[in-house]
């Protein structure tokens, strides 16, 4: 997952822009989803410009739209042409990525059936038209408060807060989720462990300060090497990382594994007892869930140790996937 800034479940940047006045820590990226030019318009004057709001007029643009870029709140019209309000919903409630963002559902059936169908299928709220921009507002911003609150909340309990990264916890749900879905879906999943090499001689001489340094150092280099929603780079515990790489196979990930071990050693962070190289280098296994004798989430962690063993022991500085 998950933006991953670190709002989650979204693993890349979002934006940091400051909304005066709305008091959110950021500007709120809003997804309208509608198929009529006169609501979209009145949505936009309503939301902007303290939301930045993006427009789609499909249910199936939307769902791809939360997929890449993981909106803060969806105002999603029930009546439309192609996929209707709630299939959109049932999608998005689907992804791991797109479980957990907040729709708003837009319709002109007022009945009280119909608010309670919206409801049920897990909307947060229910607007009818002809839409009152004050009434959008208001509940919008309702909703973006709690989002943001929870956000926040997830940062606390996923975040390794020393370096950034997300944490151990998040990192072992993530892997039974993923590990699900890879089953499911048949498709490959795979884990990178990354290991500091001599960073216990690296702590005594350079002191235990500079060593936390350098570990934020590595997941500042890290963390941009994996571009895609569904990537993410975890702290496994001391000076180990890991990263888990949905629907990546063995080569696209030992490729990633490589770019990582690159990047770190660019930082050029001086380590005056790692011989042969004199700044900070990591090792790495790679493995996927495809490979022989891997039934389990647990095996495939093991798997990719047993290579970064070999990495270990056959010089560092090196990615193993094999
Ligand atoms: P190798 O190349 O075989 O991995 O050798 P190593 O010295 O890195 O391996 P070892 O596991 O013996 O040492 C890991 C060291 O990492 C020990 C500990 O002092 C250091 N370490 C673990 N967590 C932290 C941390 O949060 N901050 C700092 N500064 N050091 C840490
Ligand atoms: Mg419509
Ligand atoms: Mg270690
Ligand atoms: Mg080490």
């Amino acid at each position: 997952m998950t933006t991953h800034s670190d709002t989650l479940p979204n693993h890349t940047d979002s934006h940091r822009v400051l909304a005066p006045g709305a008091g959110f820590p950021r500007q709120p990226r809003l997804l309208v989803v509608e198929d009529q030019p006169l609501h979209i318009q009145v949505l936009n004057r309503a939301l902007s410009p303290e939301c930045r709001v993006f427009m789609v007029t499909q249910g199936k643009q939307a769902v791809q739209f939360c997929v890449d870029r993981q909106p803060d709140l969806v105002l999603l019209d029930v009546e439309m042409p192609d996929m209707d309000g709630f299939q959109v919903l049932e999608a998005l409630k689907a992804e791991e990525v797109t479980r957990n963002i907040p729709v708003i559902f837009v319709t002109a059936h007022t009945s009280t059936d119909m608010e309670t169908r919206c409801l049920k299928a897990g909307a947060v709220d229910f607007i009818s038209k002809p839409i009152n921009p004050s009434v959008v507002k208001a509940r919008v911003y309702t909703h973006l408060k709690l989002k943001f609150q929870s956000d926040l909340m997830h940062q606390w309990v996923y975040l390794d807060g020393m370096t950034g990264a997300f944490n151990r916890r998040y990192f072992d749900d993530q892997l039974q989720t993923e590990w699900r879905r890879a089953q499911r879906t048949a498709k490959p999943l795979s884990v990178i462990l990354i290991d500091v090499d001599f960073f216990k001689a690296y702590n005594d001489h350079h002191g235990h300060l500079l060593g936390d340094e350098a570990l934020r150092t590595l997941v500042k280099a890290a963390k941009p090497v994996l571009q895609r929603p569904g990537d993410f780079l975890a702290r496994y515990g001391g000076e180990e990382f890991v990263c888990l790489l949905p629907d990546t196979p063995l080569a696209d990930a030992a490729t990633l594994a490589e770019r990582i071990r690159q990047a770190v050693l660019e930082q050029r962070v001086l380590h005056e007892h790692n011989p042969g190289v004199g700044v900070m280098s990591i090792s790495l296994g790679v493995a996927e869930n495809f490979q022989p004798g891997i039934a389990n989430a647990a095996q495939l962690l093991g798997e990719a140790d047993k290579h970064l063993y070999v990495a270990k022991h056959s010089g560092k500085n090196r990615v193993c996937s094999q």
